[in-house]
């Protein structure tokens, strides 16, 4: 099922579907009965009721105020794999101790971590929210916590998690229900159900058999693809205190409306596995606090907003230690390393600009599309009479790539490996509606129309198959993403090396060193040191 396939089939084959107040579900269904009309429709309706009996009723799934679980998690993460077109990289596990009140919006999650990729760490992390005001203590990435305070988009974005993962709440709580139009999901055909609650929109679909939720999916925002369908599938249902729950899920992110031919398995970002539940324990007045540290008001504001309508975005980046909560679109600074040449910072990634005699290039679009909104404002403020005219993408990981869209609808031709054009343009396509101009690299090759010479090589190396380096002749710079970070503490001697390796294989002329991560330069020399030449 997807939620275009539901919208297409509602369009040319659904009845008019009907709206319900949960509380009036009954009445409802007496009416239909009576009207005996629309039989089908009343079937459909029985069958929500039949779920909600089958989960534990509506009585009993209402009256539940607290929920404590223990979860493992396997995280994947389909744009941080080697090949754009493989595989999900299987990121990190984690063990996660989750108290939620889902109707006071109260959560506390402690989370313990290890990391595979790109960093090989365990971090622990304990985050509470009371309904207004949040905290967290400990580590969640390696890159700097930013202090005490939890940050709106991510407090946003573990609530809508945490009501994705449960289904009959998500029924219990419902404001109202509309039935769609039927989904065939992997041979099956499944009820679904529009569910507005928790200021979302979910979609549920009920496997008629069982009488129990297969999916919930909600339409969520992502800036590789656009619109996406975050959903989960359940399975493994089990009775507890009277309430049925699934002990295995799966969640998957995949483009909405779904591909011509869809990959499911490259959609996936996680399996979790419920180690113990307990419905309603006992809990302390100081559940939801931190001993020791200081609350802040956690403000219901445009951050909210932005990690409530990207929740898969930012959980996917903590899972793999590089949690990017805090807006960074907002700074943007023009750090010159070398004659014409910039790295643009103000952020976790950055860009390499190159000032050419009539545009501008850009090397990687990272993170999302407001940074590159700002970025492009920056430059034309400061040099408004040089269009951006090129944008060079390193490799097709999502933190690298995610800014692309302005800057394709800004008329900038996207130069990146030719191993990932169909993927580029299938992202320009989604997210701008436009066909964007790409040229393909294959070994290596110069920056067509570019009035000052950039040339571009492919790197064979452990992190992304796919790695283009640029470099800078006239000024004898090099730029990397990832491989390694000049101005960085931690780096992976392995993919050190191999650059180093490609650099020396190439015969490049190259002094300065400048990274998509890290800050300034450094002399070709501390690349050489670090793997022993
Ligand atoms: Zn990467």
């Amino acid at each position: 099922m997807s939620i275009e396939r539901v919208r297409g089939r509602r369009r040319v084959a659904a009845p008019v579907p009907i709206r319900i107040r949960l509380r009036h579900l009954l009445p409802c269904l007496l009416a239909l009965a009576i009207l005996a009309g629309t039989p089908a429709l009343a079937a459909g309706d029985a069958l929500y009721a039949r779920a909600l009996e089958t989960l534990g009723g509506a009585d009993r799934l209402r009256a539940i105020t607290t929920v404590h679980e223990r979860v493992h998690a396997q995280n994947f993460e389909p744009f941080q794999n080697r090949a754009a077109d493989g595989p999900p990289n299987h990121v990190s596990d984690s063990e996660i101790e989750i108290l939620w009140q889902p109707a006071m919006a109260r959560f506390r999650i402690a989370t313990r971590i290890e990391t595979f990729h790109p960093f090989h760490a365990f971090y622990d992390n304990l985050e509470v929210f009371d309904g207004k005001r949040g905290a967290r203590e400990g580590k969640d990435g390696f890159r700097p916590s930013p202090g005490p305070a939890l940050a709106p988009a991510r407090a946003a974005a573990e609530l809508k998690a945490l009501w994705l993962g449960h289904p009959a709440l998500l029924m219990a709580h419902a404001d109202s229900v509309t039935r769609l139009a039927d989904a065939l999901d992997a041979g099956r055909r499944l009820a679904v159900y529009e569910i507005a609650a928790a200021d979302a929109l979910w979609h549920l679909a009920i496997d008629p058999d069982s009488a129990l939720p297969a999916k919930v999916e909600t339409v969520e925002r992502d800036p590789v693809w656009g619109r996406v369908a975050n959903s989960y599938r359940f399975a493994n249902w089990r009775v507890v205190d009277g309430v049925r729950v699934p002990f295995r899920r799966e969640q998957t992110v995949a483009p909405a409306p779904a591909r011509a031919a869809p990959r499911p398995y490259a959609d996936l970002v996680g399996r979790v596995v419920l180690r113990e539940i307990a419905l309603d324990p006992p809990t302390g007045p100081d559940a939801f606090t931190i001993d020791g540290v200081p609350s802040a008001n956690v403000p219901r504001g445009d951050l909210w907003a932005w990690g409530h309508g990207m929740s898969h975005w930012f959980l996917r980046r903590a899972a793999m230690g590089g949690q990017a909560d805090e807006d960074q679109s907002q700074t943007i600074d023009f750090l010159e390393v070398g004659a014409g040449l910039y790295q643009v910072t103000g952020s976790s990634h950055h860009n390499l600009l190159v000032v050419g005699p009539d545009s501008l290039l850009l090397v990687d679009a990272p993170l999302y599309p407001e940074r590159s909104r700002s970025i492009l404002s920056a430059l034309t403020r400061r040099w408004p009479d040089k269009p951006l005219s090129h944008v060079v993408l390193t490799h097709h990981h999502n933190d690298h790539m995610g800014g692309l869209a302005p800057y394709a609808a800004a008329g900038a031709r996207i130069v990146a490996s030719a191993a990932d054009l169909g993927l580029y343009r299938e992202m320009i396509r989604r997210t701008t509606g436009t066909d964007p101009d790409l040229v393909g690299i294959t070994e290596k090759g110069q920056v067509p129309g570019f009035a000052r010479p950039v040339a571009v090589y492919a790197v064979p190396n452990g992190h992304a198959f796919d790695m283009l380096i640029v470099h800078v002749p006239d000024a004898r710079l090099l730029f990397d993403s990832d491989l390694y970070s000049p101005g960085r503490q931690a780096q992976n001697p392995q993919w050190a090396r191999e650059l180093y390796d490609a650099i020396t294989y190439y015969g490049l002329d190259v002094a300065t060193l400048v990274g998509g991560h890290g800050h300034g330069t450094e002399p070709i020399a501390a690349l050489a040191k670090l793997v022993g030449e």
